[in-house]
């Protein structure tokens, strides 16, 4: 556990709204009996876990709210030992509060709350559940922001109930044209021929994956794109997607030796850390600490960081390694 624990990790796959703990959201001036819908340690099942985020979302429905959901959510990796993380969270407006004014607000959040040992870098998410000309927007307006914090804002992510929605190449391909690195959920759910359009269009990342090997022709293709992977092990067991954690699909990227990283997801909704989703796959699939210690530095190469940043990290985790394995 300890080892799990003080490990540098690296976070590639946390929404925003997802990861508030108890404690913030009871900061926030939710009620217990909110805060006890907000949580799910059992299995519920992908439909009612989306459920789950309207908590979240009514306690950062104001950028006073929202400033402090982001700053709490940043310290609690930190004081996870996460030392690199990719935040992100979909721009929404709401009463009082712009689509501009939320995204203001995050990124005025992550730049005024440095904290020591973590390097923050924000990913913003389409939902898939809007319209096209909806999404379409929102992506010119990650686009201006992107112009101005090109340190800060690194990537688009594709989101929102996979059983809704669609995914527009066209809009995604707008996003790589104008320097975002792009980061796609692919294969929560089967959907093959969704799945066949996202991998040729090959997103720099892909999230989830869960329903790619079981389908020879997108499995081959995969493999041949070689995509990285955010593996959410206890999001996909809470949402019934993977049996267990030893039957999850992370075990045919380890067996083929395919790119991967372990994530959140949603700490807050599933009650999970990174150090929890290290020490599942330690038991799941015995992978002594020099793996566990593999795992987060390749991770390193899937980030959005600079060059620059990924030789900072790359020589702090050797650094650890010489002293602590
Ligand atoms: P937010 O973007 O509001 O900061 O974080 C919550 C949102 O992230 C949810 O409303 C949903 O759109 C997205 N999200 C969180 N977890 C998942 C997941 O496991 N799968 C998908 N497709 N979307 C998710």
């Amino acid at each position: 556990d300890l080892f799990c624990h003080k490990l540098p990790k690296i976070e590639l796959h946390a929404h925003l709204n997802g990861s508030l703990s108890k404690l913030t959201l009871k900061q926030l001036g939710c009620l217990e009996n909110s805060i006890s819908q907000y949580q799910s340690v059992k299995a519920i099942g992908l439909k009612d876990a989306f459920a789950l985020f309207k908590v979240a979302h009514e306690a950062t429905s104001n950028t006073k709210n929202l400033y402090i959901a982001t700053q709490n959510v940043i310290e609690e990796f930190a004081k996870d030992n996460v030392v690199y993380l990719e935040l992100r969270t979909t721009p929404r407006s709401e009463e009082g509060m712009s689509e501009d004014d939320y995204i203001e607000t995050v990124i005025k959040a992550i730049r005024e709350n440095r904290f020591d040992g973590i390097l923050v870098k924000l990913i913003l998410s389409l939902d898939r559940r809007r319209s096209r000309e909806e999404q379409t927007e929102t992506l010119d307006r990650i686009i201006r922001f992107k112009n101005s914090f090109p340190d800060l804002i690194r990537g688009v992510d594709l989101s929102g109930d996979p059983a809704k929605g669609d995914f527009f190449r066209d809009i995604f391909e707008k996003a790589r044209e104008n320097g975002l690195k792009t980061a796609i959920h692919c294969a929560e759910i089967q959907n093959d021929a969704e799945v066949k359009n996202i991998l040729e269009f090959k997103p720099d990342r892909l999230g989830h994956g869960t329903f790619i090997h079981t389908n020879p022709e997108l499995w081959a293709l995969y493999k041949q794109l070689n995509i990285p992977v955010e593996c959410c092990l206890t999001s996909n067991v809470i949402c019934l997607t993977a049996n267990s954690y030893a039957e999850h699909h992370v075990q045919e990227w380890i067996k083929e030796k395919l790119p991967f990283c372990l994530a959140t997801d949603d700490k807050g909704v599933f009650n999970t850390s990174l150090s929890e989703e290290f020490l599942h796959i330690h038991k799941a699939s015995k992978l002594n600490e020099l793996e566990l210690w593999t795992i987060s530095y390749k991770s390193i190469e899937y980030s959005f960081a600079s060059a620059e940043e990924k030789n900072f990290l790359r020589f702090s985790l050797e650094k650890w390694k010489i002293k602590n394995i």
